[in-house]
C-alpha cells in the first residue's frame, strides 16, 4: 500500500485512482518547482507536502530554492507588498540587485526539466534562461488585482515569457494576453498540522505553551507581517473582552524570505503590553503539532488580514471544524461564505462583533465550523490541487503535440 492510499478514506477511492492515472501520463516529463524558501509561509507549506506525494505517485518532480542575501529579500518583500497594492519605494539599484541575484541563481540551478514551475516574483527572472522545448509556468500566490503600477510594469515582461500563469482566485487575474489558469491552493489533511489529534495531546501542548484553557480562546496563526494585521486582532480582542472573558493567542514565526518579521513582532509586543490574557507565541519552524493543537483548542479562529493571497490558515481552521472570523480579502471569500462557513468582516469593530456573536451562540458557531469542514473537503484539499496541476502539465504537453501534428512552430 502506498502512503497516499490513506487519502481514500478522506476524498474517496475514485479521486485517488484518477490521480494515479494522471500521474502515469506524466511518466515522460520531468518537473521542477522553484520558490524562495523551504520554511515558513504557505508556498513552502504546500510544496513540503505536494512534492513527496507526487514523487510517490511516480511523477519525476524536484524542488529547488533560490538563494538570496538580505538586501535581496528586502527588495522581494517590497515587491510582494507593492503587488498587494502598497506604494513602495523601489530604486534602480534595488531592482538591479534583484536582477543580479536572479542571474546568479540562474547559473546555479539546473532548469532543464520539461516543465519549470516558478512560484511568485522572487525567482521570476529565471525565465530568461528558458530553452525550448520546456514549458514554463508562473504560479502567483499573491492578490495582484490592484498592484502598484510601476512594480507591475517591471515584472510584466518577465510574466509574458511564461507559457501560462496561475492565480488562486478569479478576482486576481490581470489582462495579460497569455494563458491564465485559476487553481486554488490546498491543505494536506494528513500532515502533522492537520491530522486528528487526541484531546489529551491538545491539552498537553497547550499546557506546555503556557496557555490556560480556563476560558474561550481566540486565535490567529500567522507570520508576523503588517498585512496579517496582528495589531487589529489585539484591538478586536480587547473590544470582545469588555463583555466576555476570553484569551487571545497570536501564534507565528518568521519566514527566511521575510525580513519584516522582527519589526512587526516588536510592535505587536508593544501593543500587547504584557497583557496576561494575550499569549504571544513565537513558534520555531516545523511547529506543526503546536499549530494543530492551538487551532483545535480554539473557540474562534481569526484571520484579520488586510491583504491576502489565499490564507491556508483559514482552510486549516475550517478543516478542524472551527468557526472562523476573517477579513473579506484575497482568497478568503472563496473559503468563507458569510453566514455559511464562517463570518466575513471588514474592520476591527466588525471582527469584534462577529467574535462576540460566535462566543454567545455556540450552536451557530458549531454549524459554521461543520459547513466549513465540508467546504474544505470538497474544494481545498491537496488531492484536488494536484489533479489540477497534473491536468495543466498534461495540457501544456498536448499543445506541443498539436503543434507537431500541424507542423507549425509553437
Ligand atoms: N505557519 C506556520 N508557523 C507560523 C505561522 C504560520 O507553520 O508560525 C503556517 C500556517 O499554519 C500556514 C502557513 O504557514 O500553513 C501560512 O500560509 P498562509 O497562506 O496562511 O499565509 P502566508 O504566510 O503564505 O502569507
Amino acid at each position: 500500500m502506498l502512503q497516499c492510499d490513506q487519502y481514500a478514506t478522506i476524498v474517496g477511492k475514485n479521486e485517488l485512482d484518477e490521480l494515479k492515472r494522471l500521474a502515469q501520463y506524466m511518466a515522460e516529463r520531468r518537473v521542477v518547482m522553484v520558490n524562495s524558501t523551504r520554511i515558513g509561509g504557505g508556498v513552502a507549506e504546500i510544496l513540503n507536502r505536494m512534492v513527496p506525494f507526487l514523487q510517490e505517485l511516480g511523477v519525476s518532480i524536484r524542488w529547488e530554492v533560490i538563494q538570496g542575501d538580505e538586501p535581496f529579500y528586502e527588495v522581494t518583500k517590497k515587491i510582494h507588498n507593492a503587488l498587494h497594492g502598497r506604494a513602495e519605494d523601489l530604486t534602480e539599484p534595488m531592482l538591479q540587485h534583484f536582477l543580479d541575484i536572479g542571474s546568479r541563481n540562474a547559473e546555479q540551478i539546473q532548469l532543464e526539466d520539461e516543465i519549470v514551475f516558478i512560484h511568485d516574483p522572487q525567482p521570476i527572472t529565471l525565465v530568461d534562461k528558458r530553452k525550448a522545448p520546456s514549458r514554463w509556468i508562473w504560479r502567483c500566490h499573491i492578490d495582484v488585482s490592484r498592484p502598484h503600477r510601476s512594480v507591475w510594469n517591471f515584472l510584466k515582461p518577465y510574466i509574458l515569457k511564461f507559457d501560462a500563469a496561475i492565480s488562486s482566485a478569479p478576482a486576481f487575474a490581470q489582462q495579460l494576453g497569455m494563458r491564465q489558469v485559476l487553481i486554488a491552493p490546498s491543505i494536506d489533511p494528513l500532515s502533522g498540522k492537520n491530522r486528528q489529534l487526541p484531546i489529551e495531546e491538545v491539552n498537553a501542548v497547550l499546557q506546555r505553551l503556557g496557555v490556560p484553557q480556563d476560558r474561550p480562546i481566540i486565535t490567529q496563526v500567522s507570520r508576523f507581517d503588517f498585512l496579517k494585521d496582528p495589531m487589529g486582532v489585539i484591538d478586536a480582542f480587547r473590544r470582545v473582552r469588555r463583555s466576555i472573558k476570553c484569551r487571545l493567542v497570536l501564534a507565528g514565526g518568521t519566514a527566511s524570505d521575510d525580513p519584516e518579521g522582527e519589526k512587526v513582532l516588536g510592535l505587536v509586543k508593544e501593543r500587547a503590553a504584557n497583557d496576561p490574557e494575550i499569549h504571544l507565541l513565537l513558534l520555531p519552524p516545523n511547529s506543526d503539532l503546536e499549530i494543530n493543537a492551538l487551532q483545535r483548542a480554539s473557540t474562534v479562529i481569526v484571520q484579520k488580514s488586510l491583504k491576502e493571497g489565499f490564507a491556508l490558515t483559514v482552510a486549516e481552521a475550517l478543516w478542524k471544524g472551527k468557526p472562523v472570523v476573517a477579513s473579506a480579502v484575497g482568497g478568503i471569500p472563496l473559503q468563507v461564505r458569510h453566514g455559511y462557513s464562517g463570518l466575513l468582516v471588514h474592520s476591527v469593530e466588525g471582527a469584534a462583533l462577529a467574535i462576540k456573536q460566535l462566543l454567545n451562540n455556540p450552536t451557530y458557531a458549531k454549524q459554521l465550523g461543520e459547513n466549513g469542514r465540508e467546504h474544505v473537503r470538497n474544494n481545498f484539499l491537496l488531492t484536488r490541487h494536484m489533479r489540477e496541476y497534473l491536468l495543466l502539465f498534461l495540457t501544456l504537453g498536448i499543445q506541443e503535440e498539436v503543434v507537431r501534428f500541424d507542423g507549425k512552430p509553437f
